[in-house]
């Protein structure tokens, strides 16, 4: 099992150092088997990663470009990030989809680029509601998934974040969530790739958690809002460290 949070564009440079302290706090005698990994914004990794080194949280990142060095105003290199202490990035998430437009095909590339530099990609994926509506919600998720891995390697996560869950409150229920981590999964086994780990993510709660933990195909949670918090973060990991 994998509890990751994505903390996006949140908190000031002293909040994220402390939450980083409280999560290592939160999460030491109760993680189990589980790998507990927080997502920084990229300008804080730096002072987060001393918070959490030589503790079983590893650090993530929310970016990442495929280059190591180059002319490229605004991004972050692998190197760059491996140089800070990063073991995993969130590559393909709907915000950057949405917001920056970027493609499955870019990501791919990063995908590429993190696996060379021996990070572990956690590769989103997800529908819009209007997909969904229209019966296309895994025709979507698998298309996204294949383009999203053309080319790359073995190592790496999924994450199936229905757009239409991510921030907005409301979660995919656990059969909705179960069917497309079984549809993931088999795609995934068909392609030799039987296993990677499957996250879900979009609006998970503590209080939900557990239902979404005991289905079949689930290996974990990439947890936004409420990983702002150490102890609702900290009762993910023990719902996930329960389930395993
Ligand atoms: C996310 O951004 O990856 C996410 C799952 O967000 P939230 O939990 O806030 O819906």
């Amino acid at each position: 099992m994998i509890v990751a949070g994505n903390w996006k564009m949140n908190l000031g440079l002293e909040d994220a150092v402390s939450l980083a302290a409280d999560v290592v706090r939160a999460t030491a005698d109760n993680a189990g088997d589980v790998t507990v990994v927080v997502c920084p914004p990229a300008i804080w990794l730096d002072a987060v990663s001393e918070r959490v080194s030589k503790s079983r949280v590893a650090l993530g990142s929310q970016i990442v470009l495929v280059e190591s060095s180059v002319a490229f105003t605004g991004e972050h290199s692998v190197g760059m990030l491996v140089d800070v202490g990063v073991s995993y990035v969130i590559v393909g998430h709907s915000e950057r989809r949405q917001l920056f437009r970027e493609s499955s095909a870019f990501g791919a590339e990063k995908v590429i680029a993190a696996q060379n530099a021996r990070l572990v990609p956690i590769v989103c994926v997800g529908e819009t509601l209007e997909e969904r509506d229209a019966g296309d919600a895994v025709s979507t998720v698998l298309d996204q998934l294949a383009m999203s891995l053309e080319g790359t390697g073995p190592s790496f996560v999924v994450a199936y974040e229905p757009v239409w869950a991510i921030g907005t409150g409301r979660t995919a229920s656990p059969d909705q969530a179960q069917q497309m981590h079984a549809a993931i999964r088999s795609q995934l086994a068909s392609n030799g790739h039987g296993g990677v780990p499957v996250l879900y993510g979009g609006s998970v709660k503590p209080a939900n958690a557990a239902a979404l933990f005991a289905q079949r195909d689930f290996d974990g949670a990439l947890v936004g809002c409420a990983s702002l918090t150490a102890d609702a973060f900290a009762a993910f990991v023990s719902a996930a460290g329960a389930a395993s």
